[in-house]
């Protein structure tokens, strides 16, 4: 299908701007896209409506947590949402405070990266691993981002440092609350025993629908997420994760999978 609805840009951690991101798409021949930036929403305003031909929603990706991490889509939002916008800034501090940390971490272990180069790579306060990976590559100490995230940055590394995040419950209503459908995202990259968990709460926590085709799920991972919409009563949408040089791997729209279902779903978000 021609469209992606999981696009980063420069308002979180992903290379292009929102209107690059929808030249980008277009080239592609994309016929619908959703900027869904990480804790942030606003990079959709920039576009002031200039959706060079094609349909863009506006979008978000909420980190929250279920006993672990879990991701939240939110589709069609108001970006001037007040309640949405307070929890935005409240997360560029405690991102900003986790990058503090991580990098002290990093000089103490003799690594030569200060906050200014890492904040150079941010154009928002949505200060992500990615922008610390960036600046530690352009110092020599890996060769690229995913060499960056396996010697330093993962979740099981000596350098990483968690920030305090919103319930699933609670992003799914910030979601709702701005006027938007609230989807889980890429279940496939959560930890097994928090997506089994959550399955039968997503439902009653206002949830509209499963992103259960993204580029990280395998062929039978998305068989089986469409199933568990089906089972629960939601709806299912698709991704890239498209970010840059985040995911150099990833390209814009290369999310091709999904049926019949997948394109009753996105005639229900278009309504
Ligand atoms: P953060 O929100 O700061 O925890 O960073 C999460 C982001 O880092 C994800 O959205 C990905 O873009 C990126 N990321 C996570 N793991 C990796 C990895 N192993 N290699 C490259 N990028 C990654
Ligand atoms: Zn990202
Ligand atoms: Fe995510
Ligand atoms: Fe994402």
């Amino acid at each position: 299908m021609n469209i992606d609805l999981h696009i980063h840009t420069t308002y979180s951690d992903g290379d292009l701007t929102p209107f690059e991101a929808v030249v980008a798409a277009r080239g592609k021949g994309l016929s619908l896209i959703a900027v869904t930036d990480h804790d942030e929403c606003r990079g959709f305003l920039e576009l002031c409506g200039k959706h060079n031909g094609i349909n863009v929603l506006s979008g978000v990706e909420l980190a929250s947590k279920f006993g672990g991490e879990a991701h939240v889509l939110g589709y069609g939002i108001d970006c001037r949402n007040l309640s949405l916008l307070e929890h935005i800034s409240y997360t560029y501090g405690k991102r900003r405070e986790r990058a503090v940390s991580m990098v002290s971490k990093l000089k103490r272990a003799g690594l030569n990266v200060s906050m200014k180069e890492v904040e150079k790579n941010c154009v928002t306060g949505v200060i992500g691993r990615p922008h610390i990976a960036a600046a530690l590559v352009k110092n020599g100490y890996a060769g690229n981002v995913k060499e960056a995230f396996s010697k330093y940055l993962s979740k099981h590394g000596d350098f990483y440092v968690s920030y305090e995040k919103i319930s699933v419950r609670e992003a799914a209503a910030l979601i709702t609350g701005a006027g938007g459908k609230p989807v889980l995202a890429h279940p496939g990259l959560m930890a097994p025993d928090v997506r089994e968990s959550l399955w039968p709460e997503l439902k009653s926590m206002g949830f509209w629908g499963i992103e259960a085709y993204h580029t990280a799920h395998s062929d039978d991972q998305c068989a089986e997420y469409e199933e568990k919409a089906l089972k629960h009563g939601l709806f299912v949408t698709a991704g890239s994760d498209f970010h840059g040089s985040a995911k150099p791997f990833v390209n814009i729209g290369e999310e091709k999978r999904g049926g019949e279902y997948l394109l009753k779903s996105i005639e229900a978000l278009l309504l």
